[in-house]
């Protein structure tokens, strides 16, 4: 086996570490050296009533600062996600690793969704991960050092039914990786995304017990452990983890159609080359969006900006 991959000296942050995955992520650092602060404000699953309380935060830094590491407990909504980023600071002075775990459920189908719903939804997944990472930045960028993973869903990458306001969460979280890995890439500050799957009471509904029992959340930690470990390199990727399984998840773009952009081009053009706008026979894997200079070139059409 490769040699064992440790974070001493650092500062992970771990949102919604109370329960679940949040509490795996945060056994596992505290075991490998790192300063571990503890989020999460302890809501019921879909944040209705007002069921908050941070014994769940408080059971967890018990249990790590009895094996013997620091950690400490912060019980804001990842909402107010800058006032976790000053927990860490005031406590240990640094934030090196970020995970944005917290979540909460409100599925129903876009028929009988409220603003609520969606606001609820959106709130936590979508706006709690930009007030954390937005908080942080600052201090990443002055040590030129950080690490952000991002958590969607398979719900999120493929959607899933009842769950539009959770998938539109869920897929705003990509968008975010995918710009932060670009705006941090100088500043070695790396954002991936991991798209887990795992027992925990989001999804004890979901799958029958038999298969729950093989798929604690401690079987997606290592991926997230690697990911935010300096020596790893990845930067703007899409992750899938559960049950001992690892995969990368990557868009695919046609070869396409190419057409001169004139007053010629009518929907019918579409409809006579959609086989080959459809066909992945040639493909490539983009990170960027579509060269449209160099196509309109090819297309024959003299670029705007260009004599
Ligand atoms: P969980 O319910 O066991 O844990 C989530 C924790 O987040 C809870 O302890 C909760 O109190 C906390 N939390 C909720 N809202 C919060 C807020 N506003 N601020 C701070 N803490 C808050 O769920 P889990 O299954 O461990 O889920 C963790 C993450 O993984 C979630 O983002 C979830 O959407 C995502 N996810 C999980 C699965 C899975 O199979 N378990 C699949 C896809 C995505």
């Amino acid at each position: 086996m490769a040699p064992e991959l440790r974070y001493d000296g650092q500062v992970a942050i771990i949102t919604g570490a109370g329960a679940g995955l949040g509490r795996a992520y945060a056994r596992f650092f505290a075991s490998k050296g790192a300063k571990v602060v503890v989020n999460d404000l302890g809501g019921t699953f879909d944040a209705k009533g007002n069921q908050r309380s941070g014994a769940v935060a408080d059971q967890v830094v018990d249990e790590l600062t009895k094996a013997g590491a620091e950690a400490v407990a912060d019980y804001n909504a990842v909402q107010n996600g800058d006032k976790i980023i000053e927990t860490a600071i005031k406590a240990f002075g640094r934030v090196d690793i970020l995970i944005n775990n917290a979540g909460i459920l409100r599925d129903i189908t876009i028929r009988n969704m409220k603003d609520d719903d969606w606001n609820a939804i959106i709130d936590v997944h979508l706006h709690g991960a930009y007030k954390t990472t937005r908080a942080a930045w600052p201090y990443f960028r002055k040590q030129k050092y950080g690490r952000v993973i991002q958590t969607t869903s398979a719900s999120g990458l493929f959607g899933n039914f009842g769950q539009g306001n959770y998938a539109a969460a869920k897929f705003g979280v990509v968008g975010l990786a995918e710009t932060l890995a670009k705006e941090g890439a100088k500043y070695n500050i790396h954002s991936n995304i991991i798209a887990p799957a795992a027992a925990s009471r989001l999804t004890q509904t979901v799958w029958p017990k038999e298969m729950m029992d093989l798929m604690g959340p401690e079987w997606v930690v290592p991926l997230v452990g690697y990911l935010v470990h300096p020596s790893c390199k990845e930067n703007g990727s899409i992750f899938e983890a559960g049950a001992g399984h690892f995969s990368k998840i990557r868009w695919e773009r046609s070869r396409g159609l190419l057409l001169k952009p004139d007053e010629n081009l009518h929907p019918e053009h579409v409809l006579a080359g959609f086989k080959k706008i459809t066909d992945f026979t040639l493909k490539d894997h983009p990170s960027e969006s579509a060269d449209l200079i160099g196509n309109l070139t090819a297309a024959g059409t003299q670029p705007p900006n260009k004599p």
